[in-house]
Protein backbone atom coordinates (compact mmCIF):
# COMPACT_ATOMS: atom_id res chain seq x y z
CA UNK A 1 0.00 0.00 0.00
CA UNK A 2 1.29 3.46 -0.32
CA UNK A 3 1.35 5.49 2.61
CA UNK A 4 0.37 8.47 0.66
CA UNK A 5 -3.11 6.35 0.38
CA UNK A 6 -3.29 5.50 4.10
CA UNK A 7 -3.94 9.50 5.42
CA UNK A 8 -0.99 8.53 7.75
CA UNK A 9 -0.73 11.79 10.36
CA UNK A 10 1.55 10.95 12.85
CA UNK A 11 2.61 13.90 15.73
CA UNK A 12 6.23 14.60 16.97
CA UNK A 13 4.62 15.79 20.47
CA UNK A 14 3.55 13.73 23.10
CA UNK A 15 -0.24 13.94 23.90
CA UNK A 16 -0.80 14.95 26.87
CA UNK A 17 -3.85 13.45 27.90
CA UNK A 18 -2.06 9.67 27.27
CA UNK A 19 -0.37 8.01 30.68
CA UNK A 20 1.20 4.70 29.24
CA UNK A 21 3.63 4.70 26.45
CA UNK A 22 1.28 2.44 24.42
CA UNK A 23 -1.84 5.05 24.48
CA UNK A 24 0.55 8.05 23.71
CA UNK A 25 2.72 5.55 20.61
CA UNK A 26 -0.87 4.60 19.17
CA UNK A 27 -1.84 8.48 19.33
CA UNK A 28 1.35 9.32 17.56
CA UNK A 29 1.35 6.95 15.10
CA UNK A 30 -1.77 7.37 14.15
CA UNK A 31 -3.14 4.47 15.19
CA UNK A 32 -6.32 5.40 16.54
CA UNK A 33 -8.07 8.78 17.23
CA UNK A 34 -10.03 9.86 20.62
CA UNK A 35 -14.01 10.43 20.23
CA UNK A 36 -14.58 10.90 23.64
CA UNK A 37 -13.69 9.91 26.90
CA UNK A 38 -12.92 5.49 26.49
CA UNK A 39 -14.30 5.90 22.73
CA UNK A 40 -11.89 5.80 19.97
CA UNK A 41 -12.03 5.61 16.23
CA UNK A 42 -9.73 2.97 15.09
CA UNK A 43 -7.74 4.40 11.53
CA UNK A 44 -6.62 2.21 8.75
CA UNK A 45 -3.15 1.67 10.26
CA UNK A 46 -4.59 0.94 13.91
CA UNK A 47 -7.63 -1.32 12.29
CA UNK A 48 -5.27 -3.85 10.51
CA UNK A 49 -3.57 -4.72 13.56
CA UNK A 50 -6.54 -5.10 15.11
CA UNK A 51 -7.59 -7.26 12.38
CA UNK A 52 -4.53 -9.31 12.72
CA UNK A 53 -5.43 -10.28 16.51
CA UNK A 54 -8.70 -10.82 15.65
CA UNK A 55 -7.51 -12.95 12.69
CA UNK A 56 -5.09 -14.97 14.78
CA UNK A 57 -8.08 -15.10 18.12
CA UNK A 58 -10.84 -16.70 15.60
CA UNK A 59 -8.56 -18.86 14.11
CA UNK A 60 -7.07 -20.66 17.36
CA UNK A 61 -10.79 -20.47 18.32
CA UNK A 62 -11.98 -22.55 15.36
CA UNK A 63 -9.22 -25.00 16.19
CA UNK A 64 -10.22 -25.58 19.59
CA UNK A 65 -13.81 -26.67 18.14
CA UNK A 66 -15.62 -23.85 19.14
CA UNK A 67 -18.64 -22.06 17.28
CA UNK A 68 -18.36 -18.48 15.64
CA UNK A 69 -21.72 -16.59 16.36
CA UNK A 70 -22.84 -13.14 16.57
CA UNK A 71 -25.04 -12.57 19.18
CA UNK A 72 -26.97 -8.50 20.03
CA UNK A 73 -24.89 -6.14 21.61
CA UNK A 74 -27.80 -4.62 22.80
CA UNK A 75 -29.61 -6.78 25.13
CA UNK A 76 -33.09 -6.57 26.69
CA UNK A 77 -33.23 -5.93 30.54
CA UNK A 78 -35.82 -8.64 31.52
CA UNK A 79 -33.16 -11.53 31.00
CA UNK A 80 -30.61 -9.38 33.26
CA UNK A 81 -33.44 -9.34 36.13
CA UNK A 82 -33.42 -13.21 36.26
CA UNK A 83 -30.06 -13.69 37.08
CA UNK A 84 -30.18 -10.66 39.29
CA UNK A 85 -27.25 -8.66 37.20
CA UNK A 86 -29.39 -5.80 36.33
CA UNK A 87 -29.08 -4.56 40.16
CA UNK A 88 -25.64 -6.30 41.11
CA UNK A 89 -23.63 -5.03 37.97
CA UNK A 90 -23.51 -1.52 38.95
CA UNK A 91 -22.73 1.74 37.18
CA UNK A 92 -20.00 -0.29 34.32
CA UNK A 93 -23.90 -0.89 32.70
CA UNK A 94 -25.12 1.51 30.45
CA UNK A 95 -28.71 0.83 30.77
CA UNK A 96 -30.84 2.27 27.81
CA UNK A 97 -34.57 2.66 26.86
CA UNK A 98 -36.22 2.06 23.72
CA UNK A 99 -39.12 3.95 22.09
CA UNK A 100 -41.96 1.96 24.26
CA UNK A 101 -39.68 3.09 26.85
CA UNK A 102 -38.76 -0.78 27.69
CA UNK A 103 -35.20 -1.18 29.54
CA UNK A 104 -32.33 -2.44 27.43
CA UNK A 105 -28.74 -2.68 27.97
CA UNK A 106 -25.66 -2.18 26.18
CA UNK A 107 -23.74 -5.57 26.45
CA UNK A 108 -20.62 -5.90 28.70
CA UNK A 109 -20.52 -9.46 28.13
CA UNK A 110 -23.16 -12.06 27.20
CA UNK A 111 -23.64 -14.72 29.58
CA UNK A 112 -27.27 -14.10 29.82
CA UNK A 113 -27.68 -13.86 26.13
CA UNK A 114 -26.19 -16.96 25.38
CA UNK A 115 -27.89 -19.07 27.93
CA UNK A 116 -31.22 -18.10 26.62
CA UNK A 117 -29.87 -19.34 23.22
CA UNK A 118 -28.91 -22.67 24.58
CA UNK A 119 -32.91 -23.01 25.48
CA UNK A 120 -33.55 -22.94 21.84
CA UNK A 121 -30.62 -24.62 20.28
CA UNK A 122 -29.61 -27.64 22.85
CA UNK A 123 -32.63 -29.95 24.05
CA UNK A 124 -30.37 -33.03 24.03
CA UNK A 125 -27.10 -34.08 26.26
CA UNK A 126 -26.08 -35.48 22.25
CA UNK A 127 -25.62 -31.78 21.55
CA UNK A 128 -23.00 -31.59 24.24
CA UNK A 129 -20.18 -30.04 25.30
CA UNK A 130 -20.68 -27.16 23.01
CA UNK A 131 -19.05 -24.01 22.97
CA UNK A 132 -20.26 -20.48 21.11
CA UNK A 133 -18.00 -17.82 20.67
CA UNK A 134 -18.51 -14.33 19.09
CA UNK A 135 -15.77 -11.45 18.14
CA UNK A 136 -17.80 -8.41 19.09
CA UNK A 137 -18.02 -4.89 20.84
CA UNK A 138 -18.84 -4.53 24.38
CA UNK A 139 -19.50 -1.04 26.13
CA UNK A 140 -18.72 -0.99 30.26
CA UNK A 141 -18.88 2.35 31.59
CA UNK A 142 -15.59 2.70 33.58
CA UNK A 143 -15.55 4.27 36.62
CA UNK A 144 -11.66 5.73 34.88
CA UNK A 145 -11.03 5.10 31.22
CA UNK A 146 -7.54 5.22 30.94
CA UNK A 147 -4.76 3.59 28.76
CA UNK A 148 -6.01 4.26 25.60
CA UNK A 149 -7.66 0.95 24.37
CA UNK A 150 -6.36 -1.08 27.18
CA UNK A 151 -9.08 0.76 29.93
CA UNK A 152 -11.80 2.15 26.99
CA UNK A 153 -15.34 2.39 27.16
CA UNK A 154 -16.25 0.68 24.19
CA UNK A 155 -13.77 -2.15 23.03
CA UNK A 156 -13.68 -5.19 21.07
CA UNK A 157 -13.80 -8.63 23.13
CA UNK A 158 -14.01 -12.31 22.24
CA UNK A 159 -15.85 -13.94 24.48
CA UNK A 160 -16.95 -17.72 24.65
CA UNK A 161 -19.61 -20.02 26.59
CA UNK A 162 -19.32 -23.59 27.13
CA UNK A 163 -22.06 -25.61 27.46
CA UNK A 164 -21.41 -29.30 29.25
CA UNK A 165 -23.27 -32.29 30.83
CA UNK A 166 -20.87 -33.00 34.09
CA UNK A 167 -18.14 -30.71 36.15
CA UNK A 168 -15.43 -33.49 34.38
CA UNK A 169 -16.05 -32.57 31.11
CA UNK A 170 -16.11 -28.73 31.35
CA UNK A 171 -13.00 -29.12 33.29
CA UNK A 172 -11.07 -31.31 30.26
CA UNK A 173 -12.70 -28.14 27.65
CA UNK A 174 -11.21 -25.43 30.37
CA UNK A 175 -8.23 -26.86 30.11
CA UNK A 176 -8.37 -26.96 26.50
CA UNK A 177 -9.27 -23.96 26.53
CA UNK A 178 -6.41 -22.69 28.59
CA UNK A 179 -4.08 -24.12 26.40
CA UNK A 180 -6.06 -22.12 23.42
CA UNK A 181 -5.50 -19.20 25.02
CA UNK A 182 -1.48 -19.51 25.57
CA UNK A 183 -1.43 -20.26 21.95
CA UNK A 184 -3.46 -17.18 20.90
CA UNK A 185 -0.95 -15.00 23.30
CA UNK A 186 1.97 -16.46 22.25
CA UNK A 187 0.82 -16.13 18.51
CA UNK A 188 0.25 -12.48 18.99
CA UNK A 189 3.87 -12.11 20.37
CA UNK A 190 2.96 -10.89 23.71
CA UNK A 191 4.61 -12.48 26.93
CA UNK A 192 2.41 -13.31 29.43
CA UNK A 193 1.57 -15.38 32.63
CA UNK A 194 -1.33 -17.19 33.45
CA UNK A 195 -2.84 -17.02 37.30
CA UNK A 196 -5.18 -18.01 39.37
CA UNK A 197 -7.67 -15.36 39.47
CA UNK A 198 -11.01 -14.25 41.60
CA UNK A 199 -14.45 -15.05 39.97
CA UNK A 200 -15.77 -11.67 40.91
CA UNK A 201 -19.43 -10.52 40.32
CA UNK A 202 -19.52 -13.17 37.31
CA UNK A 203 -19.52 -15.87 39.95
CA UNK A 204 -18.02 -19.73 38.97
CA UNK A 205 -15.56 -21.75 40.88
CA UNK A 206 -12.52 -21.55 39.32
CA UNK A 207 -10.64 -19.14 37.29
CA UNK A 208 -8.18 -17.93 35.42
CA UNK A 209 -6.80 -14.99 33.81
CA UNK A 210 -3.99 -14.26 31.16
CA UNK A 211 -1.54 -11.35 31.86
CA UNK A 212 1.11 -9.52 30.14
CA UNK A 213 3.76 -8.23 32.66
CA UNK A 214 4.40 -4.44 32.67
CA UNK A 215 4.63 -2.14 34.55
CA UNK A 216 1.47 -0.26 33.49
CA UNK A 217 -0.25 -2.68 34.36
CA UNK A 218 -3.40 -1.94 36.94
CA UNK A 219 -3.38 -5.74 38.76
CA UNK A 220 -0.48 -6.95 40.88
CA UNK A 221 0.16 -10.09 40.56
CA UNK A 222 1.74 -12.53 42.88
CA UNK A 223 4.46 -15.20 41.97
CA UNK A 224 6.87 -17.59 44.35
CA UNK A 225 10.11 -16.52 43.85
CA UNK A 226 10.43 -20.94 44.36
CA UNK A 227 7.66 -22.43 42.39
CA UNK A 228 4.92 -22.26 39.65
CA UNK A 229 2.27 -20.52 42.07
CA UNK A 230 1.15 -17.06 40.49
CA UNK A 231 -2.18 -15.37 41.37
CA UNK A 232 -3.95 -12.29 41.18
CA UNK A 233 -3.32 -10.49 44.61
CA UNK A 234 -7.34 -10.21 45.24
CA UNK A 235 -7.30 -13.87 45.93
CA UNK A 236 -3.27 -14.73 46.75
CA UNK A 237 -3.72 -15.91 50.52
CA UNK A 238 -1.68 -14.29 53.18
CA UNK A 239 -0.34 -17.32 55.32
CA UNK A 240 0.58 -16.65 58.92
CA UNK A 241 4.15 -18.08 59.73
CA UNK A 242 5.41 -15.66 62.06
CA UNK A 243 4.14 -17.55 65.45
CA UNK A 244 2.82 -15.53 68.34
CA UNK A 245 5.86 -12.75 69.44
CA UNK A 246 7.49 -13.98 72.34
CA UNK A 247 7.07 -10.46 74.33
CA UNK A 248 5.79 -9.47 77.71
CA UNK A 249 2.33 -7.79 77.83
CA UNK A 250 2.85 -4.60 78.87
CA UNK A 251 -0.09 -2.49 80.64
CA UNK A 252 -1.66 -0.03 78.09
CA UNK A 253 -1.27 3.84 78.40
CA UNK A 254 -3.15 6.39 76.73
CA UNK A 255 -1.42 9.24 75.35
CA UNK A 256 -2.11 12.53 73.23
CA UNK A 257 -0.96 12.33 69.63
CA UNK A 258 -1.91 16.26 68.10
CA UNK A 259 -2.44 16.19 64.55
CA UNK A 260 -1.72 12.33 64.47
CA UNK A 261 -3.99 11.61 61.15
CA UNK A 262 -2.60 8.72 59.36
CA UNK A 263 -0.02 5.79 60.70
CA UNK A 264 2.57 7.37 58.68
CA UNK A 265 1.87 10.19 61.33
CA UNK A 266 1.54 8.39 63.66
CA UNK A 267 5.13 6.78 63.43
CA UNK A 268 6.77 9.64 62.63
CA UNK A 269 5.34 10.98 66.18
CA UNK A 270 5.60 8.63 68.41
CA UNK A 271 8.58 6.90 66.96
CA UNK A 272 7.79 3.35 67.24
CA UNK A 273 8.06 0.87 64.13
CA UNK A 274 4.84 0.71 61.87
CA UNK A 275 4.75 -3.36 62.64
CA UNK A 276 3.50 -2.60 66.10
CA UNK A 277 0.73 -0.64 65.27
CA UNK A 278 -2.50 -1.29 63.86
CA UNK A 279 -5.76 0.62 61.99
CA UNK A 280 -9.01 0.26 61.62
CA UNK A 281 -11.28 0.24 59.07
CA UNK A 282 -15.18 0.87 59.35
CA UNK A 283 -17.76 -0.89 56.83
CA UNK A 284 -21.13 -1.69 56.43
CA UNK A 285 -22.33 -4.62 57.68
CA UNK A 286 -24.59 -7.41 56.17
CA UNK A 287 -27.87 -8.35 57.31
CA UNK A 288 -25.56 -11.26 59.06
CA UNK A 289 -24.26 -8.98 61.70
CA UNK A 290 -25.76 -7.46 64.59
CA UNK A 291 -25.40 -3.69 63.80
CA UNK A 292 -25.16 -1.77 61.30
CA UNK A 293 -21.00 -1.11 61.17
CA UNK A 294 -18.32 -3.72 61.39
CA UNK A 295 -14.58 -2.92 62.06
CA UNK A 296 -11.86 -4.29 60.23
CA UNK A 297 -8.23 -4.22 61.70
CA UNK A 298 -5.00 -4.74 60.14
CA UNK A 299 -1.61 -4.45 61.45
CA UNK A 300 -0.16 -0.39 60.72
CA UNK A 301 2.16 -1.53 57.37
CA UNK A 302 -0.12 -3.46 55.22
CA UNK A 303 -3.13 -2.79 52.84
CA UNK A 304 -6.58 -3.89 52.91
CA UNK A 305 -8.05 -6.17 50.27
CA UNK A 306 -11.40 -5.26 49.03
CA UNK A 307 -12.30 -8.81 47.21
CA UNK A 308 -11.27 -10.58 50.43
CA UNK A 309 -12.96 -8.21 52.81
CA UNK A 310 -16.44 -8.91 50.82
CA UNK A 311 -16.33 -12.40 51.06
CA UNK A 312 -16.56 -12.07 54.64
CA UNK A 313 -20.33 -13.00 55.95
CA UNK A 314 -20.20 -9.96 58.18
CA UNK A 315 -20.20 -7.51 55.19
CA UNK A 316 -22.37 -5.76 53.39
CA UNK A 317 -22.14 -6.55 49.13
CA UNK A 318 -20.68 -4.82 47.62
CA UNK A 319 -18.58 -3.94 50.02
CA UNK A 320 -18.70 -0.19 51.22
CA UNK A 321 -16.45 1.65 54.09
CA UNK A 322 -18.81 4.25 56.03
CA UNK A 323 -17.72 7.37 55.49
CA UNK A 324 -16.05 10.50 57.75
CA UNK A 325 -19.29 12.03 58.92
CA UNK A 326 -21.16 8.47 59.78
CA UNK A 327 -17.84 7.36 62.10
CA UNK A 328 -18.11 10.94 63.77
CA UNK A 329 -21.96 10.18 64.06
CA UNK A 330 -21.90 6.76 65.40
CA UNK A 331 -18.57 6.38 66.68
CA UNK A 332 -17.94 9.94 68.05
CA UNK A 333 -14.32 10.21 66.60
CA UNK A 334 -12.37 11.05 63.66
CA UNK A 335 -11.19 8.14 61.76
CA UNK A 336 -7.57 9.15 62.39
CA UNK A 337 -8.46 8.07 66.12
CA UNK A 338 -10.02 5.30 65.49
CA UNK A 339 -9.08 1.41 67.38
CA UNK A 340 -10.58 -1.33 68.72
CA UNK A 341 -10.68 -0.66 72.17
CA UNK A 342 -14.43 -0.29 73.37
CA UNK A 343 -15.71 -0.59 70.29
CA UNK A 344 -19.22 -1.28 70.04
CA UNK A 345 -19.02 -3.69 67.06
CA UNK A 346 -18.19 -6.40 65.73
CA UNK A 347 -14.53 -6.71 65.15
CA UNK A 348 -12.84 -8.96 62.37
CA UNK A 349 -8.88 -8.95 62.72
CA UNK A 350 -6.70 -9.74 60.09
CA UNK A 351 -4.43 -12.86 60.32
CA UNK A 352 -1.35 -10.91 60.69
CA UNK A 353 -3.38 -8.34 63.29
CA UNK A 354 -4.63 -11.24 65.58
CA UNK A 355 -0.92 -11.67 66.24
CA UNK A 356 0.27 -8.79 67.50
CA UNK A 357 1.09 -7.81 71.12
CA UNK A 358 1.92 -4.47 72.74
CA UNK A 359 0.47 -2.70 69.72
CA UNK A 360 -0.39 1.22 68.87
CA UNK A 361 -4.21 1.77 68.21
CA UNK A 362 -6.51 4.93 67.88
CA UNK A 363 -8.02 5.49 71.75
CA UNK A 364 -11.34 6.36 69.50
CA UNK A 365 -11.28 9.86 71.24
CA UNK A 366 -10.07 12.87 68.92
CA UNK A 367 -5.80 13.15 68.99
CA UNK A 368 -5.53 10.01 71.80
CA UNK A 369 -3.99 6.68 71.18
CA UNK A 370 -3.43 4.03 72.92
CA UNK A 371 0.10 2.22 73.76
CA UNK A 372 0.67 -1.13 74.54
CA UNK A 373 -3.05 -2.91 73.57
CA UNK A 374 -3.37 -6.40 73.83
CA UNK A 375 -6.20 -9.06 72.56
CA UNK A 376 -7.78 -10.18 75.56
CA UNK A 377 -7.03 -8.25 77.81
CA UNK A 378 -8.24 -4.68 76.29
CA UNK A 379 -10.21 -6.08 72.85
CA UNK A 380 -11.43 -8.89 71.58
CA UNK A 381 -12.08 -9.63 68.03
CA UNK A 382 -15.57 -11.92 66.97
CA UNK A 383 -13.20 -13.51 63.70
CA UNK A 384 -9.85 -13.53 62.57
CA UNK A 385 -9.54 -13.40 58.94
CA UNK A 386 -7.52 -13.25 55.56
CA UNK A 387 -8.25 -9.48 54.37
CA UNK A 388 -5.01 -7.98 53.44
CA UNK A 389 -2.67 -7.77 50.18
CA UNK A 390 0.27 -10.01 50.29
CA UNK A 391 3.43 -8.26 50.02
CA UNK A 392 7.04 -8.73 48.56
CA UNK A 393 8.44 -11.00 50.51
CA UNK A 394 5.85 -12.82 52.21
CA UNK A 395 6.13 -16.29 52.62
CA UNK A 396 3.74 -18.10 49.31
CA UNK A 397 1.22 -19.84 50.15
CA UNK A 398 2.38 -23.17 48.62
CA UNK A 399 4.71 -22.94 51.33
CA UNK A 400 7.58 -22.67 48.47
CA UNK A 401 10.07 -19.61 48.77
CA UNK A 402 8.75 -16.20 48.92
CA UNK A 403 6.35 -13.50 47.34
CA UNK A 404 7.21 -11.25 44.59
CA UNK A 405 4.62 -8.66 43.34
CA UNK A 406 4.56 -7.74 39.34
CA UNK A 407 2.26 -5.23 38.15
CA UNK A 408 0.27 -7.37 35.21
CA UNK A 409 -2.50 -5.95 31.92
CA UNK A 410 -5.15 -8.92 31.93
CA UNK A 411 -5.80 -9.87 28.06
CA UNK A 412 -7.77 -12.91 29.04
CA UNK A 413 -10.06 -14.42 31.89
CA UNK A 414 -11.42 -17.77 31.64
CA UNK A 415 -13.82 -19.23 34.41
CA UNK A 416 -16.12 -21.91 35.37
CA UNK A 417 -19.72 -20.90 35.66
CA UNK A 418 -20.94 -23.87 37.04
CA UNK A 419 -24.91 -24.22 36.54
CA UNK A 420 -25.47 -20.99 38.47
CA UNK A 421 -26.94 -19.58 34.17
CA UNK A 422 -28.74 -22.12 33.52
CA UNK A 423 -30.67 -22.30 36.42
CA UNK A 424 -31.47 -18.89 36.66
CA UNK A 425 -33.00 -18.57 33.42
CA UNK A 426 -34.46 -22.36 33.47
CA UNK A 427 -32.71 -24.00 30.67
CA UNK A 428 -32.66 -27.54 31.11
CA UNK A 429 -31.48 -30.18 28.74
CA UNK A 430 -32.32 -34.04 28.98
CA UNK A 431 -29.49 -36.74 29.57
CA UNK A 432 -29.41 -39.92 27.78
CA UNK A 433 -31.98 -41.45 30.59
CA UNK A 434 -34.74 -38.80 29.56
CA UNK A 435 -34.34 -36.48 32.66
CA UNK A 436 -33.82 -32.83 32.62
CA UNK A 437 -30.58 -31.96 33.86
CA UNK A 438 -28.97 -27.60 33.76
CA UNK A 439 -26.08 -27.39 32.00
CA UNK A 440 -22.45 -26.27 33.50
CA UNK A 441 -20.90 -23.92 31.43
CA UNK A 442 -17.55 -21.92 31.31
CA UNK A 443 -17.14 -18.57 29.73
CA UNK A 444 -13.85 -17.43 28.50
CA UNK A 445 -12.97 -13.67 27.70
CA UNK A 446 -9.96 -11.56 25.72
CA UNK A 447 -9.54 -7.93 25.27
CA UNK A 448 -8.73 -7.85 21.70
CA UNK A 449 -8.35 -4.43 21.63
CA UNK A 450 -6.34 -4.46 24.63
CA UNK A 451 -4.28 -7.08 23.41
CA UNK A 452 -2.69 -4.05 21.07
CA UNK A 453 -2.12 -1.59 23.98
CA UNK A 454 -0.37 -4.55 25.58
CA UNK A 455 1.86 -4.99 23.11
CA UNK A 456 2.79 -2.15 22.74
CA UNK A 457 3.28 -1.88 26.05
CA UNK A 458 6.14 -5.01 26.02
CA UNK A 459 7.68 -4.07 22.35
CA UNK A 460 8.75 -0.70 21.76
CA UNK A 461 11.99 1.81 22.27
CA UNK A 462 12.68 5.34 22.39
CA UNK A 463 11.82 5.69 18.83
CA UNK A 464 8.34 4.09 18.55
CA UNK A 465 6.73 0.74 18.12
CA UNK A 466 8.13 -2.80 17.52
CA UNK A 467 5.61 -4.95 16.24
CA UNK A 468 5.85 -8.61 16.68
CA UNK A 469 5.69 -9.13 12.75
CA UNK A 470 2.69 -11.91 13.27
CA UNK A 471 0.15 -8.06 14.48
CA UNK A 472 2.24 -5.49 12.29
CA UNK A 473 -0.15 -3.98 10.10
CA UNK A 474 2.58 -4.66 7.29
CA UNK A 475 5.52 -6.47 6.83
CA UNK A 476 7.88 -4.58 5.06
CA UNK A 477 8.35 -0.76 4.75
CA UNK A 478 10.16 1.03 1.80
CA UNK A 479 11.69 4.18 1.92
CA UNK A 480 13.21 5.53 -1.49
CA UNK A 481 15.30 8.86 -1.56
CA UNK A 482 14.87 11.38 -3.70
CA UNK A 483 12.39 9.26 -5.62
CA UNK A 484 10.30 12.88 -7.32
CA UNK A 485 13.89 13.86 -8.54
CA UNK A 486 15.61 10.50 -9.56
CA UNK A 487 13.48 7.61 -12.22
CA UNK A 488 15.94 5.32 -11.76
CA UNK A 489 15.13 5.22 -7.65
CA UNK A 490 11.58 5.15 -9.21
CA UNK A 491 11.15 2.84 -11.51
CA UNK A 492 13.19 -0.08 -9.11
CA UNK A 493 11.21 1.00 -6.06
CA UNK A 494 7.99 0.67 -8.26
CA UNK A 495 9.24 -2.75 -9.79
CA UNK A 496 10.31 -4.15 -6.07
CA UNK A 497 7.11 -3.10 -4.53
CA UNK A 498 5.25 -4.35 -7.59
CA UNK A 499 6.97 -7.67 -6.73
CA UNK A 500 6.52 -8.49 -3.23
CA UNK A 501 2.62 -7.08 -3.52
CA UNK A 502 2.75 -9.77 -6.29
CA UNK A 503 3.64 -12.41 -3.69
CA UNK A 504 1.75 -11.09 -0.91
CA UNK A 505 3.82 -9.41 0.77
CA UNK A 506 2.52 -6.85 2.75
CA UNK A 507 4.57 -4.03 1.76
CA UNK A 508 4.07 -0.19 2.59
CA UNK A 509 5.66 2.27 -0.30
CA UNK A 510 6.20 5.76 1.56
CA UNK A 511 6.05 7.66 -2.07
CA UNK A 512 5.41 10.72 -0.03
CA UNK A 513 7.59 14.00 -1.42
CA UNK A 514 9.27 14.46 1.84
CA UNK A 515 12.17 14.30 3.84
CA UNK A 516 14.09 11.12 3.94
CA UNK A 517 14.61 12.01 7.82
CA UNK A 518 10.36 12.05 8.22
CA UNK A 519 10.50 8.57 6.31
CA UNK A 520 12.91 7.24 8.73
CA UNK A 521 11.20 8.80 11.48
CA UNK A 522 7.85 7.27 10.67
CA UNK A 523 8.88 4.30 9.78
CA UNK A 524 10.63 3.67 13.51
CA UNK A 525 7.55 4.97 15.22
CA UNK A 526 4.59 2.98 12.99
CA UNK A 527 6.99 0.11 13.87
CA UNK A 528 7.04 -2.03 10.54
CA UNK A 529 9.61 -4.95 11.04
CA UNK A 530 11.50 -5.11 7.85
CA UNK A 531 12.94 -1.64 6.44
CA UNK A 532 14.42 -1.39 2.73
CA UNK A 533 15.90 2.01 1.67
CA UNK A 534 16.67 2.61 -1.90
CA UNK A 535 19.32 4.99 -2.45
CA UNK A 536 20.84 6.62 -5.60
CA UNK A 537 24.69 5.51 -4.57
CA UNK A 538 23.60 1.94 -3.18
CA UNK A 539 21.78 1.19 -6.10
CA UNK A 540 24.45 2.50 -8.41
CA UNK A 541 26.29 -0.49 -6.76
CA UNK A 542 23.37 -2.84 -7.07
CA UNK A 543 22.52 -3.08 -3.24
CA UNK A 544 19.35 -2.02 -1.06
CA UNK A 545 19.82 -1.42 2.34
CA UNK A 546 17.89 -3.10 5.23
CA UNK A 547 17.37 -2.82 8.82
CA UNK A 548 14.92 -4.75 11.14
CA UNK A 549 13.25 -2.62 13.36
CA UNK A 550 14.63 -4.43 16.47
CA UNK A 551 17.95 -4.02 15.49
CA UNK A 552 20.42 -1.09 15.50
CA UNK A 553 23.07 -1.95 12.96
CA UNK A 554 21.82 -2.12 8.61
CA UNK A 555 23.28 -4.04 6.03
CA UNK A 556 23.40 -4.42 2.21
CA UNK A 557 21.47 -6.63 0.01
CA UNK A 558 22.07 -7.15 -3.47
CA UNK A 559 19.27 -5.90 -5.62
CA UNK A 560 18.77 -9.21 -7.09
CA UNK A 561 18.40 -11.48 -3.53
CA UNK A 562 16.06 -8.43 -2.28
CA UNK A 563 13.19 -10.37 -3.20
CA UNK A 564 14.01 -13.66 -1.84
CA UNK A 565 15.56 -12.57 1.25
CA UNK A 566 12.81 -10.59 2.34
CA UNK A 567 10.68 -13.90 1.68
CA UNK A 568 12.84 -15.63 3.79
CA UNK A 569 12.84 -13.29 6.54
CA UNK A 570 8.38 -13.25 6.77
CA UNK A 571 7.49 -16.86 6.34
P1 LIG B 1 -10.61 -5.64 34.35
O1 LIG B 1 -10.31 -6.26 35.69
O2 LIG B 1 -9.39 -5.21 33.61
O3 LIG B 1 -11.68 -4.60 34.42
P2 LIG B 1 -12.55 -7.63 33.81
O4 LIG B 1 -12.26 -8.66 34.83
O5 LIG B 1 -13.64 -6.66 34.04
O6 LIG B 1 -11.19 -6.82 33.48
P3 LIG B 1 -13.64 -9.57 31.96
O7 LIG B 1 -15.03 -9.30 32.36
O8 LIG B 1 -13.02 -10.85 32.34
O9 LIG B 1 -12.71 -8.34 32.41
O10 LIG B 1 -13.54 -9.34 30.39
C1 LIG B 1 -12.76 -10.14 29.50
C2 LIG B 1 -11.59 -9.38 28.92
O11 LIG B 1 -11.99 -8.16 28.32
C3 LIG B 1 -10.56 -8.96 29.96
O12 LIG B 1 -9.67 -10.01 30.23
C4 LIG B 1 -9.88 -7.79 29.28
O13 LIG B 1 -8.82 -8.25 28.48
C5 LIG B 1 -10.96 -7.19 28.41
N1 LIG B 1 -11.49 -5.95 29.00
C6 LIG B 1 -12.26 -5.82 30.10
N2 LIG B 1 -12.56 -4.53 30.33
C7 LIG B 1 -11.97 -3.81 29.33
C8 LIG B 1 -11.93 -2.43 28.99
N3 LIG B 1 -12.56 -1.54 29.71
N4 LIG B 1 -11.24 -2.05 27.88
C9 LIG B 1 -10.61 -2.98 27.12
N5 LIG B 1 -10.61 -4.29 27.39
C10 LIG B 1 -11.29 -4.72 28.47
MG1 LIG C 1 -13.69 -4.67 34.63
Amino acid sequence: MLISKISLQTFKELPSEAEAISHQLMLKAGLIRKVASGLYTWLPLGFRVLQKVEAIVREEMDKSGALEILMPAIQPADLWQKTGRWQKYGEELLRIKDRHKRDFCFGPTHEEIVTDLARSEIQSYRQLPICFYQIQTKFRDERRPRFGVMRSREFLMKDAYSFHESEDCLQKFYKKMHLTYNEIFNRCGLEFKSVEADTGSIGGNLSHEFHVIADTGEDSIAFSTESNYSANIELAESINLQLKINEEKKLKEKIETPKVKTIKDLINFCDIPIEKTAKTLIAYASEEASSELVALVLRGDHTANETKIEKLKLIEKPFRLASEEKILSTIGVNPGSLGPVGLNMPIIADKAAANLVNFTVGANEDAKHFFNVNWGEDCNFTEIADIRNVENGDASPDGKGSIQIKKGIEVGHIFQLGDSYSKKLNVSVLNSKGKKFYPVMGCYGIGVSRIIGAAIEQNHDQSGIIWPSSISPFQVVIIPIQMHKSKEIHDKTYEIYEKMKKLNIEVLLDDRDVRPGVMFADSELIGIPHRLIIGEKSLAKGQIEYKSRNQKASEMISVEKIIEFIKALII
